[in-house]
Protein backbone atom coordinates (compact mmCIF):
# COMPACT_ATOMS: atom_id res chain seq x y z
CA UNK A 1 0.00 0.00 0.00
CA UNK A 2 1.56 3.73 -0.63
CA UNK A 3 -0.38 6.05 1.74
CA UNK A 4 1.16 8.94 0.14
CA UNK A 5 -1.47 10.11 -2.80
CA UNK A 6 -2.88 13.18 -3.97
CA UNK A 7 -6.07 14.34 -2.91
CA UNK A 8 -7.24 17.40 -4.59
CA UNK A 9 -3.80 18.47 -5.77
CA UNK A 10 -2.14 17.90 -2.57
CA UNK A 11 -0.30 15.18 -1.31
CA UNK A 12 -1.28 13.47 1.81
CA UNK A 13 -0.21 10.83 4.06
CA UNK A 14 -3.32 8.47 4.71
CA UNK A 15 -6.08 11.01 5.64
CA UNK A 16 -3.68 14.04 6.73
CA UNK A 17 -2.73 16.83 3.88
CA UNK A 18 0.78 17.20 4.63
CA UNK A 19 0.53 20.99 4.32
CA UNK A 20 -1.35 20.82 7.62
CA UNK A 21 1.18 18.89 9.23
CA UNK A 22 4.04 21.18 8.36
CA UNK A 23 1.69 24.00 9.46
CA UNK A 24 1.30 22.14 13.23
CA UNK A 25 4.70 20.96 13.59
CA UNK A 26 7.07 22.76 10.90
CA UNK A 27 9.60 21.62 8.51
CA UNK A 28 12.06 19.53 8.07
CA UNK A 29 9.93 17.10 9.28
CA UNK A 30 9.49 13.03 8.88
CA UNK A 31 6.48 11.75 8.37
CA UNK A 32 5.26 7.99 8.53
CA UNK A 33 2.47 5.97 8.07
CA UNK A 34 1.16 3.99 10.68
CA UNK A 35 -1.16 1.61 8.27
CA UNK A 36 2.00 1.62 5.92
CA UNK A 37 4.22 0.27 8.29
CA UNK A 38 1.75 -2.59 9.95
CA UNK A 39 1.07 -3.75 6.28
CA UNK A 40 4.28 -4.35 5.68
CA UNK A 41 4.93 -6.36 8.83
CA UNK A 42 1.38 -8.39 7.82
CA UNK A 43 3.00 -9.26 4.77
CA UNK A 44 5.62 -10.75 6.42
CA UNK A 45 3.90 -12.54 9.06
CA UNK A 46 1.37 -14.08 6.53
CA UNK A 47 4.53 -15.28 4.27
CA UNK A 48 5.39 -17.39 7.22
CA UNK A 49 1.80 -18.18 8.63
CA UNK A 50 1.57 -21.47 9.89
CA UNK A 51 5.67 -22.13 11.09
CA UNK A 52 7.19 -21.61 14.03
CA UNK A 53 8.93 -18.52 13.00
CA UNK A 54 10.01 -14.88 14.29
CA UNK A 55 9.86 -11.42 12.42
CA UNK A 56 13.01 -9.27 14.25
CA UNK A 57 12.33 -6.12 13.14
CA UNK A 58 15.99 -4.36 12.80
CA UNK A 59 15.71 -1.91 15.17
CA UNK A 60 18.88 0.22 13.35
CA UNK A 61 16.92 1.19 10.08
CA UNK A 62 14.46 3.61 12.02
CA UNK A 63 14.31 3.49 15.86
CA UNK A 64 11.82 6.00 16.79
CA UNK A 65 9.98 4.47 20.08
CA UNK A 66 6.30 4.62 18.31
CA UNK A 67 7.41 2.97 15.60
CA UNK A 68 8.93 0.30 18.14
CA UNK A 69 5.85 0.27 19.86
CA UNK A 70 4.02 0.02 16.81
CA UNK A 71 5.65 -3.28 16.06
CA UNK A 72 5.99 -4.73 19.47
CA UNK A 73 2.46 -4.29 19.80
CA UNK A 74 2.40 -6.59 16.58
CA UNK A 75 4.43 -9.34 18.23
CA UNK A 76 7.32 -8.54 16.50
CA UNK A 77 10.65 -9.24 17.66
CA UNK A 78 13.50 -7.01 17.24
CA UNK A 79 16.92 -7.17 16.12
CA UNK A 80 19.44 -4.55 18.12
CA UNK A 81 23.29 -3.92 17.49
CA UNK A 82 24.00 -1.56 20.52
CA UNK A 83 22.67 -1.32 24.31
CA UNK A 84 21.20 1.78 23.61
CA UNK A 85 18.96 -0.19 20.73
CA UNK A 86 18.50 -2.18 23.57
CA UNK A 87 16.95 0.17 25.55
CA UNK A 88 15.13 1.72 23.33
CA UNK A 89 13.16 -1.86 22.55
CA UNK A 90 12.39 -2.02 26.48
CA UNK A 91 11.32 1.80 26.68
CA UNK A 92 8.90 1.25 23.65
CA UNK A 93 7.35 -2.43 25.37
CA UNK A 94 9.42 -4.74 23.45
CA UNK A 95 10.00 -8.46 24.64
CA UNK A 96 13.55 -8.58 25.69
CA UNK A 97 13.02 -12.78 24.93
CA UNK A 98 12.51 -11.32 21.25
CA UNK A 99 15.49 -9.56 20.29
CA UNK A 100 18.26 -11.01 18.75
CA UNK A 101 21.63 -9.06 19.60
CA UNK A 102 24.09 -8.35 16.38
CA UNK A 103 26.98 -6.87 15.91
CA UNK A 104 30.66 -6.94 15.44
CA UNK A 105 31.84 -4.99 18.44
CA UNK A 106 29.47 -5.69 21.58
CA UNK A 107 31.21 -4.47 24.87
CA UNK A 108 30.99 -6.11 27.94
CA UNK A 109 28.63 -3.37 29.46
CA UNK A 110 26.52 -4.11 26.44
CA UNK A 111 26.77 -7.40 26.87
CA UNK A 112 25.90 -7.69 30.62
CA UNK A 113 22.84 -5.83 30.12
CA UNK A 114 21.71 -7.80 27.44
CA UNK A 115 22.36 -10.83 29.90
CA UNK A 116 20.63 -9.17 32.77
CA UNK A 117 17.65 -8.49 30.36
CA UNK A 118 17.06 -12.14 29.05
CA UNK A 119 17.72 -11.71 25.32
CA UNK A 120 16.51 -14.21 22.94
CA UNK A 121 20.35 -14.74 21.58
CA UNK A 122 23.52 -13.19 20.76
CA UNK A 123 24.37 -13.36 17.09
CA UNK A 124 28.43 -14.15 17.97
CA UNK A 125 30.62 -12.99 15.29
CA UNK A 126 33.95 -13.82 16.70
CA UNK A 127 35.95 -16.17 18.59
CA UNK A 128 36.88 -13.61 21.16
CA UNK A 129 33.07 -12.53 21.47
CA UNK A 130 32.46 -16.29 22.54
CA UNK A 131 34.78 -16.17 25.09
CA UNK A 132 34.13 -12.86 26.41
CA UNK A 133 30.82 -13.34 26.61
CA UNK A 134 30.85 -17.16 27.85
CA UNK A 135 33.37 -15.26 30.79
CA UNK A 136 30.51 -12.58 31.64
CA UNK A 137 27.74 -15.11 31.61
CA UNK A 138 29.85 -17.25 33.83
CA UNK A 139 30.47 -14.02 36.52
CA UNK A 140 26.44 -13.11 36.37
CA UNK A 141 25.38 -16.88 36.85
CA UNK A 142 23.74 -17.18 33.68
CA UNK A 143 24.04 -19.17 30.67
CA UNK A 144 24.00 -16.89 27.33
CA UNK A 145 22.38 -18.12 24.18
CA UNK A 146 24.06 -17.83 21.32
CA UNK A 147 24.24 -18.20 17.41
CA UNK A 148 27.48 -17.67 15.47
CA UNK A 149 26.70 -15.15 12.64
CA UNK A 150 28.17 -17.20 9.87
CA UNK A 151 29.73 -15.19 6.87
CA UNK A 152 28.23 -17.26 3.77
CA UNK A 153 30.38 -15.93 1.24
CA UNK A 154 27.98 -14.51 -1.49
CA UNK A 155 27.64 -11.50 -3.49
CA UNK A 156 24.43 -9.76 -2.53
CA UNK A 157 25.24 -7.97 -5.67
CA UNK A 158 24.11 -4.69 -3.53
CA UNK A 159 25.61 -1.44 -3.02
CA UNK A 160 29.35 -2.40 -1.88
CA UNK A 161 28.89 0.02 1.47
CA UNK A 162 25.88 -2.35 2.24
CA UNK A 163 27.01 -5.79 1.25
CA UNK A 164 27.92 -7.99 4.28
CA UNK A 165 28.10 -11.39 3.55
CA UNK A 166 31.56 -11.43 1.14
CA UNK A 167 34.62 -13.03 2.51
CA UNK A 168 36.28 -10.07 2.88
CA UNK A 169 33.67 -8.32 4.98
CA UNK A 170 33.64 -7.25 8.61
CA UNK A 171 30.66 -9.39 9.67
CA UNK A 172 30.65 -12.75 10.69
CA UNK A 173 32.65 -15.86 11.21
CA UNK A 174 34.12 -17.03 8.14
CA UNK A 175 31.98 -20.08 6.82
CA UNK A 176 35.03 -22.35 6.72
CA UNK A 177 35.86 -21.42 10.58
CA UNK A 178 31.96 -22.17 11.85
CA UNK A 179 32.19 -25.75 12.46
CA UNK A 180 35.20 -25.66 14.54
CA UNK A 181 34.07 -22.35 16.44
CA UNK A 182 30.94 -24.23 17.19
CA UNK A 183 33.21 -27.50 18.76
CA UNK A 184 34.55 -24.63 20.95
CA UNK A 185 31.22 -23.24 22.10
CA UNK A 186 29.93 -26.62 23.26
CA UNK A 187 33.05 -26.33 25.66
CA UNK A 188 32.30 -23.41 27.09
CA UNK A 189 29.97 -23.80 30.34
CA UNK A 190 28.35 -20.82 30.10
CA UNK A 191 27.43 -20.80 26.35
CA UNK A 192 24.09 -22.13 25.34
CA UNK A 193 23.99 -22.85 21.53
CA UNK A 194 20.68 -21.63 20.38
CA UNK A 195 21.20 -21.16 16.69
CA UNK A 196 22.84 -20.13 13.64
CA UNK A 197 22.47 -16.99 11.93
CA UNK A 198 23.69 -15.07 8.51
CA UNK A 199 22.93 -11.69 6.95
CA UNK A 200 23.89 -10.87 3.80
CA UNK A 201 23.59 -7.43 2.83
CA UNK A 202 20.77 -4.62 2.37
CA UNK A 203 18.69 -3.80 -0.39
CA UNK A 204 18.51 -6.87 -2.13
CA UNK A 205 16.10 -7.26 -4.70
CA UNK A 206 17.02 -10.68 -6.17
CA UNK A 207 16.45 -13.68 -4.54
CA UNK A 208 19.08 -16.07 -5.12
CA UNK A 209 21.11 -15.01 -2.86
CA UNK A 210 19.51 -15.25 0.40
CA UNK A 211 18.32 -18.62 -0.87
CA UNK A 212 21.82 -19.45 -1.50
CA UNK A 213 23.52 -18.14 1.75
CA UNK A 214 20.52 -20.30 2.94
CA UNK A 215 21.51 -23.09 1.26
CA UNK A 216 24.90 -23.09 2.62
CA UNK A 217 24.30 -22.61 6.37
CA UNK A 218 21.38 -25.33 6.16
CA UNK A 219 24.59 -27.38 4.99
CA UNK A 220 26.13 -26.33 8.09
CA UNK A 221 23.33 -27.12 9.84
CA UNK A 222 23.08 -30.63 9.04
CA UNK A 223 27.11 -30.79 9.58
CA UNK A 224 26.59 -30.03 12.92
CA UNK A 225 23.87 -31.90 13.76
CA UNK A 226 26.05 -35.13 12.55
CA UNK A 227 28.39 -33.94 14.98
CA UNK A 228 25.73 -33.82 18.00
CA UNK A 229 25.00 -30.67 17.66
CA UNK A 230 21.39 -29.66 17.43
CA UNK A 231 20.67 -25.88 16.72
CA UNK A 232 16.90 -24.95 17.71
CA UNK A 233 16.55 -21.96 15.35
CA UNK A 234 17.98 -20.30 12.02
CA UNK A 235 18.18 -16.76 11.40
CA UNK A 236 18.43 -15.90 8.07
CA UNK A 237 18.98 -12.37 8.55
CA UNK A 238 17.25 -9.33 6.74
CA UNK A 239 17.88 -7.41 3.89
CA UNK A 240 15.16 -7.23 1.75
CA UNK A 241 15.38 -4.29 -1.00
CA UNK A 242 12.28 -1.93 -1.24
CA UNK A 243 11.45 0.57 -4.66
CA UNK A 244 13.33 3.73 -4.41
CA UNK A 245 13.35 5.01 -7.80
CA UNK A 246 12.38 1.94 -10.99
CA UNK A 247 13.55 -1.04 -8.79
CA UNK A 248 10.80 -4.23 -8.92
CA UNK A 249 11.56 -5.55 -5.34
CA UNK A 250 9.55 -8.96 -5.19
CA UNK A 251 6.67 -9.39 -2.80
CA UNK A 252 8.03 -10.69 0.37
CA UNK A 253 6.00 -14.04 -0.19
CA UNK A 254 8.25 -14.62 -3.08
CA UNK A 255 11.15 -13.67 -2.42
CA UNK A 256 11.20 -15.86 0.83
CA UNK A 257 9.60 -18.63 -1.13
CA UNK A 258 13.11 -19.89 -2.56
CA UNK A 259 14.24 -20.23 0.68
CA UNK A 260 10.85 -21.62 2.83
CA UNK A 261 11.28 -24.52 -0.16
CA UNK A 262 14.38 -25.45 1.35
CA UNK A 263 13.23 -25.42 5.09
CA UNK A 264 10.57 -28.06 4.10
CA UNK A 265 10.35 -30.77 6.94
CA UNK A 266 13.04 -28.97 9.05
CA UNK A 267 12.08 -28.64 12.67
CA UNK A 268 14.11 -25.48 13.20
CA UNK A 269 12.65 -22.13 14.69
CA UNK A 270 13.04 -19.42 11.84
CA UNK A 271 13.58 -15.75 12.48
CA UNK A 272 13.88 -12.97 9.83
CA UNK A 273 15.27 -9.49 10.45
CA UNK A 274 13.69 -7.07 7.97
CA UNK A 275 14.63 -3.32 8.59
CA UNK A 276 14.07 -1.66 5.42
CA UNK A 277 11.28 -3.66 3.67
CA UNK A 278 9.25 -2.95 6.57
CA UNK A 279 9.66 1.09 7.19
CA UNK A 280 11.45 2.42 4.19
CA UNK A 281 8.48 3.38 1.87
CA UNK A 282 6.63 4.20 5.11
CA UNK A 283 8.05 7.68 5.84
CA UNK A 284 9.16 10.37 3.54
CA UNK A 285 10.75 14.01 4.55
CA UNK A 286 8.84 16.85 4.45
CA UNK A 287 11.18 19.74 3.60
CA UNK A 288 10.21 23.66 2.46
CA UNK A 289 12.00 25.10 -0.07
CA UNK A 290 13.87 28.44 1.29
CA UNK A 291 14.68 29.92 -2.06
CA UNK A 292 15.10 29.15 -5.71
CA UNK A 293 18.00 30.21 -7.81
CA UNK A 294 18.07 30.03 -11.25
CA UNK A 295 21.62 29.73 -12.78
CA UNK A 296 23.12 29.87 -16.11
CA UNK A 297 24.07 26.14 -15.86
CA UNK A 298 21.76 25.10 -13.17
CA UNK A 299 18.82 25.18 -11.44
CA UNK A 300 18.78 25.26 -7.51
CA UNK A 301 15.89 24.03 -5.11
CA UNK A 302 17.38 25.24 -1.95
CA UNK A 303 15.40 23.33 0.75
CA UNK A 304 15.45 23.20 4.49
CA UNK A 305 16.27 19.73 5.04
CA UNK A 306 19.94 18.75 3.97
CA UNK A 307 22.40 15.62 4.36
CA UNK A 308 22.20 16.05 8.35
CA UNK A 309 18.79 15.05 7.80
CA UNK A 310 18.56 12.24 5.22
CA UNK A 311 22.38 11.03 4.52
CA UNK A 312 21.58 8.99 2.09
CA UNK A 313 22.32 10.93 -1.24
CA UNK A 314 25.60 11.89 -0.46
CA UNK A 315 26.27 9.13 1.77
CA UNK A 316 26.10 6.77 -1.28
CA UNK A 317 24.42 8.81 -4.31
CA UNK A 318 21.35 7.17 -3.21
CA UNK A 319 18.08 7.98 -5.33
CA UNK A 320 14.91 9.27 -3.35
CA UNK A 321 11.75 10.17 -5.50
CA UNK A 322 10.86 13.97 -4.88
CA UNK A 323 7.37 15.04 -5.31
CA UNK A 324 6.05 18.83 -5.12
CA UNK A 325 3.23 18.67 -2.17
CA UNK A 326 1.21 21.24 -4.77
CA UNK A 327 0.40 20.00 -7.70
CA UNK A 328 0.95 22.05 -10.12
CA UNK A 329 2.41 25.09 -8.63
CA UNK A 330 4.72 26.79 -10.91
CA UNK A 331 6.41 26.57 -14.37
CA UNK A 332 7.93 23.02 -14.39
CA UNK A 333 12.01 23.06 -14.59
CA UNK A 334 15.13 21.25 -13.50
CA UNK A 335 16.44 21.95 -10.58
CA UNK A 336 19.50 20.44 -7.94
CA UNK A 337 17.34 19.86 -4.86
CA UNK A 338 20.16 21.12 -2.02
CA UNK A 339 20.23 21.49 1.36
CA UNK A 340 21.84 24.54 3.72
CA UNK A 341 24.59 22.94 4.97
CA UNK A 342 28.30 23.72 3.57
CA UNK A 343 29.43 20.74 1.73
CA UNK A 344 28.88 19.83 -1.87
CA UNK A 345 27.86 16.64 -1.37
CA UNK A 346 24.56 18.25 0.73
CA UNK A 347 21.90 17.18 -2.11
CA UNK A 348 19.05 15.49 -2.01
CA UNK A 349 18.13 15.11 -5.57
CA UNK A 350 20.34 15.94 -8.69
CA UNK A 351 18.44 17.20 -12.01
CA UNK A 352 14.84 16.82 -10.91
CA UNK A 353 11.59 18.15 -13.34
CA UNK A 354 9.52 20.25 -10.84
CA UNK A 355 6.68 22.91 -10.80
CA UNK A 356 7.02 24.41 -8.03
CA UNK A 357 7.29 28.06 -6.49
CA UNK A 358 9.68 29.79 -3.81
CA UNK A 359 8.03 28.43 -0.27
CA UNK A 360 6.29 24.97 -1.34
CA UNK A 361 6.56 21.75 0.13
CA UNK A 362 8.39 19.35 -1.35
CA UNK A 363 8.10 15.37 0.19
CA UNK A 364 10.96 13.22 -0.32
CA UNK A 365 10.44 9.67 -0.81
CA UNK A 366 11.15 6.56 1.35
CA UNK A 367 12.62 8.24 3.74
CA UNK A 368 11.41 5.94 6.33
CA UNK A 369 14.97 3.67 6.64
CA UNK A 370 18.30 4.70 7.24
CA UNK A 371 16.91 8.33 7.05
CA UNK A 372 16.42 9.91 10.73
CA UNK A 373 18.28 7.05 12.12
CA UNK A 374 20.99 8.57 10.22
CA UNK A 375 20.78 11.80 10.43
CA UNK A 376 23.49 14.32 12.58
CA UNK A 377 23.61 17.81 13.98
CA UNK A 378 26.58 19.06 11.50
CA UNK A 379 26.35 22.63 11.12
CA UNK A 380 24.60 22.51 14.61
CA UNK A 381 21.51 21.48 13.03
CA UNK A 382 18.65 20.06 15.32
CA UNK A 383 17.55 17.10 14.09
CA UNK A 384 14.02 17.14 12.40
CA UNK A 385 10.74 16.62 14.18
CA UNK A 386 8.65 13.44 13.36
CA UNK A 387 5.19 12.82 13.05
CA UNK A 388 3.08 9.63 13.23
CA UNK A 389 0.23 9.57 10.66
CA UNK A 390 -3.12 7.11 11.70
CA UNK A 391 -5.82 7.54 9.52
CA UNK A 392 -7.29 11.03 9.70
CA UNK A 393 -4.94 11.83 12.83
CA UNK A 394 -1.32 12.56 13.25
CA UNK A 395 0.95 12.44 16.34
CA UNK A 396 4.13 14.35 16.95
CA UNK A 397 6.40 11.34 17.90
CA UNK A 398 9.30 13.31 18.64
CA UNK A 399 9.79 16.76 18.73
CA UNK A 400 11.91 18.92 17.21
CA UNK A 401 15.60 19.37 18.75
CA UNK A 402 16.44 22.72 20.14
CA UNK A 403 19.57 24.23 19.73
CA UNK A 404 20.93 24.64 23.08
CA UNK A 405 19.84 21.11 23.73
CA UNK A 406 22.75 20.27 21.19
CA UNK A 407 25.90 22.16 23.19
CA UNK A 408 24.14 21.14 26.45
CA UNK A 409 26.85 18.81 28.03
CA UNK A 410 29.44 21.10 26.44
CA UNK A 411 31.88 23.24 29.54
CA UNK A 412 34.60 26.36 28.66
CA UNK A 413 37.20 26.42 30.11
CA UNK A 414 39.46 29.49 31.80
C1 LIG B 1 21.12 -3.96 9.12
C2 LIG B 1 20.81 -5.35 9.50
C3 LIG B 1 19.55 -5.88 9.23
C4 LIG B 1 18.48 -5.13 8.48
O1 LIG B 1 18.83 -4.87 7.17
P1 LIG B 1 17.72 -4.29 6.17
O2 LIG B 1 18.45 -4.17 4.89
O3 LIG B 1 17.31 -2.97 6.70
O4 LIG B 1 16.61 -5.26 6.12
C5 LIG B 1 19.29 -7.16 9.66
N1 LIG B 1 20.23 -7.89 10.32
C6 LIG B 1 21.45 -7.41 10.60
C7 LIG B 1 22.44 -8.23 11.32
C8 LIG B 1 21.79 -6.12 10.19
O5 LIG B 1 23.02 -5.63 10.44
Amino acid sequence: MNPFVYRNGILCAEGVPLPQIAAEHGTPCYVYSRAALLARYEAFRQALAGRDAMICYAVKANSNLAILNQFARAGAGFDIVSGGELARVLAAGGDPAKVVFSGVGKTADEMRQALASGVFCFNVESAEELERLNELAGESGRTAPIALRVNPDVDPKTHPYISTGLRSNKFGVAYADAFALYLRARELPHIDIAGIACHIGSQLLDPAPAAEAAGKVLALVDQLADAGIILRHLDLGGGIGIRYRDETPPDVADYLAPILAQLAGRKEKILFEPGRALVGNAGILLTRIEYLKHGEEKNFAIVDAAMNDLMRPALYDAWHDILAVRQDAGAEAEYEVVGPVCESGDFLGHARRLAVASGDLLAILSAGAYGMAMSSNYNTRPRAAEVLVDGAKSFLVRGRERPEQLFALETVID
